[in-house]
C-alpha cells in the first residue's frame, strides 16, 4: 500500500515536471493566471478595472509562481552531496518553519517540520534538510502527502536506516472558513525503517522532538 502511494506520488510529480518542461522556459504561465484572477474578481461581483484591483492579477500571478515554485524543482538535488561519517545515532533538525498550500482550498497551511534520520555511513549537510522541506512545501498538497514525500525522499536518497518526519501546522481553511477553529493544529507523522520497526527508537525521536515542551 505504502509503496504504491509513493510510486503514485512520484509518478504524478514526474508528470508535472514533464509538463513544465513543455512550457516555454518551463516557466509559470503568468498571463493565464492573470486572466483567471480577473475572472474570479468579476465572478464575485468586483470590478477588476477599478484602481485598487488593476495590478492585482499580475501580483497574484507572481505570488503563485513563488508559492508553487517547488513544482518545478527536484528536492533530490539537495541530497546529492553527502559526507562519509561513522556517526550512527539520530540526526534531528527540529522546528523547520514552512508554508504550503492546501490543495483543496488553495489556502495556506503554516507550521513546523521536524525531520530525523539514522545514517548508514553517510550524512548530509543540515541546511539541506531544510531545503528539502522548502522545495516540497512549495506545491499544492495535503499535509499527509507532504509528510510522506519528505520521508520517502530522505529514505531513498540518503540510504538511511530510518527516517522520521513530524509536521505540525495550522490550516487557514480550518481557521477562516468552514468549521472556523483558530488555534487547532494538525499533526502528521511518517516513520520509515528503524523508526517504524523499533518502538524504543521511535520513542527516542519523539522525546527529542517534543522534549521540554508542555
Ligand atoms: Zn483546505
Amino acid at each position: 500500500m505504502e509503496r504504491l502511494a509513493t510510486d503514485e506520488s512520484s509518478r504524478q510529480h514526474q508528470e508535472i515536471m514533464n509538463q513544465a518542461d513543455k512550457q516555454p522556459g518551463g516557466a509559470v504561465d503568468h498571463a493565464r493566471i492573470e486572466a483567471a484572477v480577473r475572472e474570479i474578481l468579476a465572478a464575485v461581483g468586483e470590478d477588476p478595472d477599478r484602481e485598487g484591483l488593476r495590478e492585482t492579477p499580475a501580483r497574484v500571478a507572481r505570488m503563485y509562481a513563488e508559492l508553487f515554485g517547488g513544482l518545478r524543482q527536484d528536492a533530490r538535488e539537495h541530497l546529492q552531496k553527502c559526507f562519509t561519517e561513522k556517526y550512527d545515532e539520530i540526526v534531528l533538525v527540529k522546528d523547520i518553519s514552512f508554508n504550503s498550500m492546501c490543495e483543496h482550498h488553495l489556502l495556506p497551511f503554516i507550521g513546523r517540520a521536524h525531520v530525523a534520520y539514522l545514517p548508514r555511513g553517510k550524512v548530509v549537510g543540515l541546511s539541506k534538510i531544510a531545503r528539502v522541506v522548502e522545495v516540497v512545501a512549495r506545491r499544492p498538497q495535503v499535509q499527509e502527502r507532504m509528510t510522506e514525500s519528505i520521508a520517502d525522499l530522505m529514505m531513498s536518497e540518503l540510504d538511511a536506516k530510518g527516517v522520521a518526519v513530524v509536521i505540525e501546522a495550522s490550516h487557514s481553511c480550518m481557521v477562516i472558513r468552514g468549521i472556523r477553529k483558530p488555534g487547532s493544529e494538525c499533526v502528521t507523522s511518517a516513520m520509515r525503517g528503524t523508526f517504524r520497526d523499533n518502538l524504543s527508537t521511535r520513542s527516542e525521536v519523539m522525546t527529542l522532538i517534543y522534549g521540554g515542551r508542555k
